[in-house]
């Protein structure tokens, strides 16, 4: 049974400091005390940067080609357009740092995290531009993915902040290491910081099947004269 306990034990201790190095009982009140006269509080600034791509253009069976598409959303293994986004997360930490002893330490992290998008591909089938009113239906579509990526960077920036926020006045003060125990410290806590922001923008990035379903699907054949299909196809634009 202890062995059990400990493991539990652990594996608290491990969940509490997700995001946010745990501390408490490392330090004594009268070390806490010194240490918060010594060190400046912690900080924590989250920044977002929205994606603003250009659109770019390609063959539709080219680009069913390039990102593989599922059957269902082509035509005749073209498709008419396609967005994909991939989130970036850097995490900056420095430490404000006091020497308690040859063997403790306690540092104030200073923490800036910056959510962009590595990349943010917007593709329209080449043979659309020959009817402004298909490209720009397709244009439209694809621009209202990357309107969704960018408000869930902004929510999981939002949330970040208060998470880290809410984390660094729960532990109320500076954390302890040792003092080879510190840019260890510092790495894992960006680690946790950087998993938990891509996981949180995973949870807010759930709008897509707004856009990409049936209904979407069967308007698209039929929007302007049903040129997108008959585009794609190869055939000549339809009159008028
Ligand atoms: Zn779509």
């Amino acid at each position: 049974m202890r062995g059990i306990t400990k493991i539990i034990a652990i594996a608290i201790a491990i969940l509490a400091s997700t995001l946010w190095a745990s501390s408490a009982s490392a330090l004594t009140p009268q070390q806490t005390r010194e240490c918060q006269q010594k060190l400046p509080p912690a900080y924590v600034k989250v920044q977002f940067i929205p994606a603003r791509p250009e659109v770019k253009t390609l063959p539709g069976k080219q680009l069913a080609q390039t990102v593989k598409q599922a059957s269902e959303t082509t035509f005749n293994g073209a498709i008419a357009g396609w967005t994909d986004g991939l989130l970036e997360v850097t995490v900056d930490i420095s430490a404000e740092q006091w020497l308690l002893s040859p063997t403790e330490l306690c540092f104030s992290p200073m923490v800036s995290v910056d959510l962009s998008f590595r990349v943010m591909n917007v593709f329209v089938a080449s043979e659309l531009t020959q009817d402004p009113c298909a490209y720009h239906y397709v244009v439209d579509h694809e621009m209202t993915h990357v309107v969704f990526n960018n408000e869930a960077m902004e929510k999981a920036a939002e949330e970040l902040r208060r998470a880290l926020l809410r984390r660094q006045f729960e532990n109320q003060g500076p954390i302890a290491t040792t003092p080879q125990g510190l840019n260890m410290a510092i790495r894992q806590m960006k680690s946790s910081i950087a998993t938990s922001a891509h996981r949180i923008f995973s949870q807010h990035n759930n709008q897509h099947g707004l856009i990409d379903n049936h209904a979407m699907r069967a308007k698209s054949l039929a929007v302007c004269n049903a040129a997108i299909p008959g585009l794609l196809n190869g055939e000549p634009k339809p009159p008028g």
